[in-house]
């Protein structure tokens, strides 16, 4: 059966919060990081390298939450999507040739433009697209969707994988602060991507099956910049 799942969750003053910790934790770490390389070899190698990694782990997770940082209202600007998603299947190139994964990118014609900051979208769509490499340990195709919603006066971009899948009851955990099932993840990654969405006035829809794959929605309110002067449309 297919399943669906849509959620938005607001960027919070809880999100804030975990931005402005994980900004003032990233200093400190950078020290202690330093001053472990300086006395490496008065330890047995296998704890300096535990150590390294476990910062590294620190890293990841404060990185990610840096990302809820509000954007200011001004660096809302005009992206092009079909741009964007380029931009984000080169970036992921390599990462999807180590899992056997080809990237396939499937663009609608005309000028698909969004409001909204470039990085944070960017963002979200490399932990869409990361995901599904990660549920592909036998390789296959990830499908980019970029096209018009006409209906809605949105932009969909759609992320569809041949990956391992999610069952119904764990549809229902995506997004949720610390879920995953990887032994190395965050469980931070979508919680981040549903919270940028939700800033930029978009929503997400999620469809998968059980060792067939996984579709990933994303929504988003086209600029008005899409149509001729005159026609209806969103800022
Ligand atoms: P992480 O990737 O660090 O585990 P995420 O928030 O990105 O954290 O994802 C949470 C969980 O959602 C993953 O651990 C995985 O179980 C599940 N998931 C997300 N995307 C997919 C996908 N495309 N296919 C299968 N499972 C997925
Ligand atoms: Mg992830």
């Amino acid at each position: 059966a297919r399943e669906l799942i849509q959620r938005s969750e607001k960027l919070s003053v809880a999100g804030e919060l975990a931005a402005g910790i994980a900004h003032e934790i990233r200093n400190p770490l950078t020290a202690i990081k330093g001053f472990i390389q300086l006395i490496r070899h008065q330890m047995p190698i296998s704890y300096y390298e535990t150590i390294l990694s476990e910062i590294g782990r620190i890293e990841l997770i404060a990185g990610e939450l840096l990302m809820l940082s509000k954007p200011q209202a001004v660096e809302f600007q005009r992206v092009d999507a079909k741009e964007l998603i380029d931009k984000v299947v080169i970036l992921l190139e390599a990462q999807a040739a180590a899992h056997n994964v080809e990237l396939v990118k499937q663009f609608g014609s005309g000028p698909l433009f969004v409001n909204g900051e470039a990085n944070q979208l960017k963002q979200v769509f490399i932990n869409i697209l990361k995901n599904s490499l990660e549920a592909m340990p036998s390789g296959g195709a990830v499908t980019m969707e970029v096209r018009e919603e006409a209906d809605t006066d949105e932009v969909a971009v759609v992320v569809r994988d041949e990956g391992v899948g999610i069952s119904e009851e764990k549809l229902r955990l995506l997004g949720q602060p610390f879920y995953t099932t990887k032994e190395k993840g965050t469980g931070l990654g979508l919680m981040i991507s549903l919270a940028i969405i939700e800033n930029h006035g978009g929503r997400t829809q999620v469809y998968s099956q059980l060792g067939k794959g996984t579709q990933f929605y994303v929504f988003l309110p086209a600029s008005r910049q899409n149509r001729p002067a005159g026609q209806k449309a969103r800022e």
